[in-house]
């Protein structure tokens, strides 16, 4: 059965729901442009096919380049500049939202991790997640998301 997903901005002007079936699709990235545009150890990031996905609220873009290929353009809450979702011109019909802008973060578990060499010393990853050292391969990326939603 499909559960209603809430969440938004820390100003609560901008906020998103979306209707989910089986567990969140949440991975997370240690890349150093990650590092960069959340000022974090890593992005915490949700996978949300973008028909289900409802906005609500005003929001300001921003469009950078990403070196794995293609255009990512994140929305930001033009009041307290939180990042609430981005899509990624080579995934058409995905939609990431982070995992912290959920209204229950606790909803969001990774099953993986990528650009692990960039990881920082001090975070210990559970043995039995698939890891990739860099950007995985779109089609094993898939595979394990499927899997992840058949448990
Ligand atoms: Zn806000
Ligand atoms: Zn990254």
């Amino acid at each position: 059965m499909a559960s209603e997903i809430t969440g938004g901005c820390r100003c609560g002007q901008l906020r998103y729901r979306f209707e989910q079936d089986g567990p969140l699709l949440n991975y997370c990235c240690h890349c150093l442009d990650c590092q960069k545009s959340t000022g974090s150890a890593f992005a915490d990031q949700v996978v949300v096919m973008i028909d289900v996905l409802r906005v609500e609220g005003r929001s300001v873009t921003s469009s950078l380049p990403r070196p794995s290929g293609g255009l990512t353009t994140a929305h930001f809450c033009p009041d307290c500049f939180s990042r609430v979702h981005s899509i990624n011109s080579e995934r058409p019909g995905m939609a990431i939202v982070r995992g912290g802008s959920l209204d229950d973060p606790m909803l969001a578990e990774p099953f993986t991790h990528m650009w692990v060499k960039r990881k920082r010393r001090w975070i210990v990853l559970p043995d039995h997640l698939p890891v990739f050292e860099e950007t995985p391969d779109a089609a094993e990326f898939m595979r394990l998301a499927v899997a992840h939603r058949q448990r």
